[in-house]
């Protein structure tokens, strides 16, 4: 059976609110809900531009609802981890009391029954809000505002700016020769592949030959060296944004392995500042050792298992032109 990971890649960022959304989020903190007037139209959440015209609209700011109608919806029976409700609900336009417009927001009704076109919601708020939509946790049946815990007050200054996570996850298949490279590792071993047609040697439990594109079958493995050469670096310098646990410059090395024509590219170092790390650099590998706590799971970019990294093993540099910007 095909064993899978799953990943998980996170965007965090900041973004300014605007003229128009910056008022509307800090309304939100106040429990109350923002739109913008223009003519007889009253569009929420309020907009800078006419949607239909592109003309710039007034900052006629009115408030609206907080009570509103049920115009359309569509029933979540299974939310996802990064749905407003961790239970089934609704998705609605809900078309607040004073606005042309509907707003998308989800209604916490209970059962798809309990829905229907023109159903009359109210928010429930969020007790601590910031100034992002989901200050309105969710709409519920009735006209009466709800909050949820201690009401904390609004926000003390003009909200500006929102904090945004964007992420995604996705799974991939783990082929059987990456979960033997793993498992070599463990022993302190770097697992290869050799192409029984062409001889190229393979690294980071690659089953499979991409020039013949054949499979590698587990009879065509031998140990690769636990030493090599840098053939090429960088150094990462890292920007604090939100979630960022590196601190200090890293480097990640390519190492062309002794004696083949492996090179594990991605490589972390071990026991060298990274402003000594250099191209013909001698490294030997290293390995946690069998009681240290390690995440073992990735084979991308050929570092795979209980390999830490490399550490400069104490030989003379090798001085060999052909060796720069060797990465593959
Ligand atoms: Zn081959």
């Amino acid at each position: 059976m095909t064993r899978f990971v799953e990943n998980t890649i996170t965007f965090p960022y900041r973004r300014s609110l605007g003229p128009v959304l910056g008022p509307f989020m800090t309304a939100l903190t106040e429990k109350r809900i923002l739109g913008v007037r223009d003519g007889d139209r009253v569009f929420v959440p309020p907009m800078e531009w006419d949607p239909a015209t592109g003309e710039e609209l007034a900052r006629d700011f009115v408030e609206v609802g907080p009570a509103g109608t049920v115009e359309s919806f569509t029933w979540v029976p299974e939310p996802s981890a990064q749905h407003p409700l961790d239970r089934p609900f609704a998705f609605a336009f809900i078309r607040l009391d004073g606005a042309t417009t509907p707003l998308l927001h989800a209604v916490d009704a209970g059962a798809p029954d309990a829905m229907r076109e023109g159903l009359r919601v109210a928010p429930r708020w969020r007790g601590a809000r910031v100034g992002r939509i989901d200050d309105i946790v969710c709409f519920v049946p009735g006209t009466n505002p709800q909050v949820d815990g201690d009401d904390v007050g609004p926000a003390a200054e003009p909200v500006k700016m929102m904090d945004y996570v964007a992420s995604t996850t996705y799974r991939n298949p783990v082929p059987i020769a990456a979960d033997r490279a793993v498992a070599a590792s463990r022993e302190g071993r770097l697992l290869g592949h050799r192409c029984p047609s062409c001889g190229a040697l393979y690294a980071g439990g690659r089953g499979y030959c991409v020039i013949d594109a054949i499979e590698i079958g587990p009879e065509h493995e031998e140990d690769l060296p636990l030493a090599g050469t840098i053939t090429n670096f960088v150094v990462v310098t890292p920007v604090q944004y939100p979630g960022q646990t590196e601190t200090e410059p890293f480097a990640r090395v390519f190492v062309l392995l002794d004696g083949t024509d492996v090179v594990l590219g991605w490589q972390p170092t071990v026991a060298v500042a990274a402003a000594d790390v250099r191209v013909g650099q001698r490294v030997a590998a290293v390995f946690a050792d069998p009681d240290e706590e390690i995440e073992e799971a990735g084979v991308m970019g050929g570092h795979f298992g209980r390999l830490k990294g490399w550490r400069p093993s104490g030989e003379p540099d090798r001085n060999d032109p052909d060796l720069v910007n060797r990465i593959y």
